[in-house]
């Protein structure tokens, strides 16, 4: 976010086995002058390699999982969570649904392949994404036991190859070791072949034949499922019908619908087709990888070997299109290892004809799948800029944290305000003698133009997302004092780069504030561009207001409830983020809470007669309130116990994370009143935490609070009160 633009873009759809390989590669060495960007579905990646054990209770979701936001954030690689919907092959670019299109040099597609269902199949349960599928299952499980009212679960697990074959093993496993054994299921594996994992050796075959009759699995074999009626009702091919409670398709792979719209050549069965180069023979800037790409001319599985083996190759490829030089080979391996899981600490390995079932061949495999994950699941910070380059009394902006968006401290404001000194002017109701969220400048009798200017340094690599928050953090001024945006005036520092990169970068800015800008009748009218070390974006709005019955700051009653709208901890989860450390559970609860508009929290409180409101913002929930404090002499006690959060900011704060401005929002709020004991506790920091788009501050009367808490579409909530000054040093109070 700091550098230049890039000139070269390389970007991945999906988060697979090979892709993770790149991204992984990118933080040891990025290839220069190129920009990374991962576009995926989910925030997590899940290792099919353990979802078995998953399921049999061997490992903790966790391990199984890669965090693609913590991933991302540690290699330097730009994630975007998006869904795509089009490919535009001419102009190199994929389309995304609901943001602007996503250009790229070079493109590679791994979005992995998804169960074959018959028609009707949709209704039951499928392995893909794999992601959700554990959670879903446990959902249908507490259903189908909920509806089944203490008969035997029948469960249908249709596909009796590898996949197949585990999850019957780890689903039994799961009832025996998770569930009480009156819940215990009759599982039936169903195939529409002769015998189980076709194409293996005898051998690997009868054993886990032997297992599943161990198990008391049963076996349906010559059984093609035609169609499915009413959810669960199966019809064979040769017209016999079943209906178990549940039914699990491990099937056979087929393609993703997405390949389909790309606009490249497919296989025969509908995969996209390349050369031995991994890339497209549609297009030499388009590579397809793991189970989505098919090597023209060679044949091998759908199997994570295959797209685990073609990371190294794809990433020297990748490297090698951008220098221009000649790309390798990608060769399937003839022979492989093959371990499956029986769910009961043993594997049945299968190699060049070779096969066992035996407590060591799961310990080997558990090894070799946990060092897989342990390549991917270190996420350290990424590295710093060379702060040497720095002097010693220079502010390193390499080491802001961008929690802040590089607001400048009070301190700071305070400080220069008093060189400020201008004449008074008629026309200005309310500027900085009377500081507020917005400047009033009188228009015509009753009404006045309501100003305000917000802007921050980028603290998210993507330009769409942080246009949309830097107009609602802009507007939110507005809509605090209950005032009407008209009109917008941008405001960027645009990295140093080619025309085409910046114009590209602007207009994705531009088309994320105009998201947020458009449903709200805000025109951007103008605006000023320059160039500069680090992205910085924000806006100027315009407005109306009536000067008499804005909510002013200061308008505090003595008997005021305190409601806050939004939870607090954007700063501390956004400095965690730069260190890699912001987890995906926790990212996209911040994100939504970021694209929050406070628009109708504000009109609630305003059509409320709420006479004292502002937004929380960089200066943390304690500064902001002493802001309202201050002129009125007024007291305020907030309950630390009743502070909303965002998921992880506690955690974090635990844990020593805080944003860079945090102790200088500390140090603007000395002589708090609190008892030792809370300073002691680190969920104090979360008072001092700055916020971006964060929620808005309301005084509101006990008669009308119930009201304006219904009427918010928030999480709104009443944080502590208003009550009489004292004469004690501070004007605020934190009790637990
Ligand atoms: C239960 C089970 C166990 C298995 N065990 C093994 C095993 O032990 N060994 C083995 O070799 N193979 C195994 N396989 C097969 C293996 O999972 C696949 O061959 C492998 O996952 C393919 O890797 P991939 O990178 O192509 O796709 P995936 O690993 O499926 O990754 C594709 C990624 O793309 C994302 N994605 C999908 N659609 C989109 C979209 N439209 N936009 C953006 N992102 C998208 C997905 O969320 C996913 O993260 C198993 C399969 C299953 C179902």
């Amino acid at each position: 976010m700091n550098d230049s633009l890039p000139n070269h873009d390389i970007v991945l759809l999906g988060a697979g086995h090979t892709h993770a390989h790149i991204i992984r590669m990118w933080r040891m060495k990025p290839i220069p002058d190129t920009r990374l960007t991962c576009i995926s579905d989910h925030m997590i990646a899940t290792y099919s390699g353990m979802m078995a054990g998953t399921l049999a209770g061997q490992y903790v979701p966790s391990e199984m999982q890669i965090d693609l936001v913590r991933l991302c954030a540690s290699c330097g690689v730009r994630l975007v969570h998006a869904k795509v919907i089009g490919h535009d092959v001419g102009g190199r670019r994929l389309l995304l649904e609901d943001r602007p299109a996503v250009h790229y040099d070079l493109l590679s597609v791994g979005i992995g392949s998804r169960p074959m269902l018959p028609p009707g199949g949709e209704t039951g349960l499928s392995i893909k994404p794999m992601q959700t599928f554990l959670d879903r299952l446990s959902t249908v499980i507490d259903d189908s036991l909920a509806r089944c009212s203490g008969k035997a679960l029948q469960v249908a697990i249709v596909g009796g190859g590898a996949s197949g074959v585990e999850i019957a093993c780890c689903l039994q496993q799961h009832f025996t070791s998770s569930r009480n054994d009156a819940s215990a299921p009759i599982i039936t594996l169903i195939d529409a072949g002769e015998q189980l994992l076709a194409g293996m050796p005898a051998r690997t075959q009868q054993l886990a034949a032997r297992e599943i009759q161990r198990r008391g699995i049963q076996l349906r074999f010559n059984s093609r499922i035609e169609r499915v009626e009413d959810e669960r009702q199966l019809i064979f091919e040769d017209g016999q019908q079943w209906q178990p409670d549940l039914v699990i398709w491990a099937t056979s792979a087929k393609p993703p619908t997405l390949l389909g719209q790309l606009e490249l050549p497919l296989d025969s069965r509908g995969f996209l087709q390349t050369s031995n180069t991994l890339q497209s023979t549609g297009s030499d800037r388009v590579f397809a990888v793991g189970d989505t790409g098919a090597v023209e001319g060679e044949r091998y599985a759908k199997a994570g070997v295959f797209a685990v083996r073609q990371g190294p190759v794809l990433w020297e490829n990748l490297r090698r299109k951008i220098h221009g030089e000649p790309l390798l080979d990608w060769k399937p391996q003839a022979q492989f290892l093959t371990l499956l899981n029986t769910g009961d600490q043993r594997a049945i390995l299968t190699y060049r004809g070779v096969s066992f079932h035996a407590g060591w061949c799961w310990r080997l495999k558990d090894r070799i799948d946990s060092k897989f994950m342990n390549m991917y699941q270190r996420y350290e910070p990424p590295e710093m800029m060379d702060a040497s380059a720095s002097s010693a009394t220079e502010i390193d902006l390499s080491k802001q944290c961008g929690g802040c968006g590089s607001k400048a401290s009070a301190r700071v404001l305070q400080k220069s305000l008093p060189a400020l000194q201008q004449a008074q002017h008629d026309h200005v109701l309310m500027g900085l003698d009377s500081p507020d969220d917005i400047a009033l400048l009188a228009t015509r009798p009753g009404l006045a133009t309501a100003v305000s200017t917000d802007f921050f340094s980028a603290f998210v690599d993507d330009p769409f997302l942080l246009g949309r928050i830097a107009a609602l953090n802009a507007l939110s001024d507005l809509f605090a004092k209950g005032a009407t945006p008209r009109a917008a005036l941008s405001i960027a520092v645009l990295s140093a780069g080619s025309d085409e990169q910046q114009a590209r970068l602007l207009s994705d800015l531009s088309a994320g504030a105009m998201r947020e800008f458009q449903p709200v009748g805000v025109p951007i009218i103008g605006g000023h561009s320059i160039m500069g070390p680090k992205l910085t974006f924000g806006f100027t709005i315009l407005g109306d207001a009536d000067a008499e019955s804005i909510m002013r700051k200061s308008s505090l009653s003595e008997g005021d409830c305190l409601v806050l709208t939004k939870p607090l901890g954007s700063g501390v989860l956004l400095a965690a983020h730069m260190q890699a450390a912001c987890r995906a559970a926790w990212w996209t609860p911040l994100v939504e809470t970021m694209l929050l508009s406070n628009q109708h929290a504000a009109a609630a409180a305003f059509e409320l007669e709420v006479a004292a409101a502002t937004d929380v913002t960089g200066f943390g929930l304690a500064g902001h309130l002493l802001e309202m404090l201050m002129p009125s002499g007024l007291t305020a006690e907030i309950s630390l116990s009743s502070l909303p959060l965002l998921p992880g900011a506690a955690e974090l704060l635990k844990n020593g994370f805080e944003s860079t401005l945090a102790p200088s929002n500390r140090e603007s709020c000395r002589g708090l009143k609190m008892s030792p004991e809370l300073h002691e506790k680190s969920l104090t920091k979360i008072l001092f935490d700055p916020q971006t788009s964060g929620g808005l501050l309301l005084a509101v009367s006990k008669n009308r609070l119930d009201e304006l808490l219904s009427r918010c579409e928030t999480q709104a909530t009443v944080i502590g009160g208003i009550v009489a000054g004292s004469d004690s040093e501070s004007n605020l109070s934190i009790v637990i």
